[in-house]
């Protein structure tokens, strides 16, 4: 049998074990647990990479633990603005959506995009108009409201900037929020995978930042920062300071290590997160499969809610470093 595998992530940050209840942790992983069965059933059956990342990556946006879908971050006005995008490496095509709203699963969104327009990326009242003509299914403003969410919000506001999801010290004013238990996090969701016909995807959905104004849209949006996939090569999704990833172009990066240099999966994953995105001080991390179905997941946070399984290998679910 060919190899097939996927690996998905729930975000990036300052997760401390010291700062996380067994029961917060149990719900973690059982979450991680399902989304990435949800995607690896359908790989065992025969389907399609691109279905399994689309399927993972729905789970998440269901689960108000991540900074997706349900669980995304409030903007500064108090409103859910969601970035998602997915890409099939058989092709070299790809969909993106910035800024939607009321959007239930914004990775459908992304996947219409990719395949019923002429388009790679939609944004805001444009994105949601193309959601109604493709009957993608939206959701009321209270769907999307958690106590939680709102909560960081408010402490955003007094401390005057936009956070990631989660942070200790709003004085600092560093780019992430805390949940109650304080840790910083970017929550954003992400899934990666290859298919028994060799096909590699990636997909990648986010709220974006807690308090973030202007329209800010994240590297989860953008096709070669957050997202990448070529088949023969590798499908990259990517968490972590948005803006860095922006500026490094870090999905596509790995992927020109791979291509241009030879590099094998680990070497180019390691060398774009510890040499390039430590260089600019970013923070984050990224999960990868290459052609062959080996699977990398490296970081440079405290800890990364992250699982994979594969052919070859047994299922891993893990949230902190080794
Ligand atoms: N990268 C996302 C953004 O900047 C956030 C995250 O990964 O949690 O919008």
């Amino acid at each position: 049998m060919s190899n097939t595998g996927i690996a998905i992530h729930g975000g990036a940050g300052t997760i401390l074990k010291k700062n996380m209840t067994s029961e917060m942790e149990a719900a973690y992983k059982s979450a991680l647990e399902t989304a990435l069965n949800a995607g690896w059933r359908i790989l065992q059956a025969g389907g399609s990479a691109l279905d399994a990342v689309d399927a993972a990556v729905t789970e998440m946006e269901l689960n108000p633990l991540f900074n997706a879908g349900k669980g995304s971050v409030f903007t500064n006005e108090g409103i859910i603005e969601m970035d998602a995008s997915i890409m099939h490496g058989a092709n070299i095509t790809a969909g993106a959506v910035a800024a939607v709203r009321n959007i239930k699963h914004p990775v459908k969104l992304a996947r219409a995009v990719m395949e019923k327009s002429q388009f790679v990326m939609l944004s805001g009242k444009g994105a949601e108009e193309f959601a109604k003509l493709n009957g993608i299914e939206t959701a009321p403003d209270e769907y999307f409201f958690t106590q939680r969410r709102y909560d960081q919000l408010q402490k955003a506001i007094e401390s005057g900037a936009a956070f990631l999801d989660h942070t200790t010290d709003f004085s600092k004013k560093e780019t992430s929020s805390p949940d109650e238990a304080g840790n910083k996090k970017f929550g954003t969701v992400g899934a990666v995978a290859l298919d028994a016909d060799g096909n590699l995807a990636a997909a990648t959905s986010t709220g974006g930042m807690t308090n973030k104004k202007f329209g800010r849209i994240g590297d989860t949006a953008i096709i070669g920062a957050g997202t990448y996939a070529e088949n023969q090569v590798a499908a990259v999704s990517c968490t972590g300071d948005g803006e860095f990833f922006i500026r490094q172009s870090v999905a596509y990066d790995l992927i020109s290590l791979m291509k241009y240099k030879d590099f094998t999966l680990e070497e180019a994953a390691n060398y774009t997160i510890f040499n390039n995105l430590n260089s600019i001080k970013g923070e984050g991390g990224l999960i990868a499969i290459d052609s062959d179905g080996n699977i990398e997941m490296p970081f440079n946070s405290e800890g990364m809610y992250r699982a994979a399984i594969s052919n070859s290998l047994p299922m891993r679910i893990e949230i902190y470093k080794e």
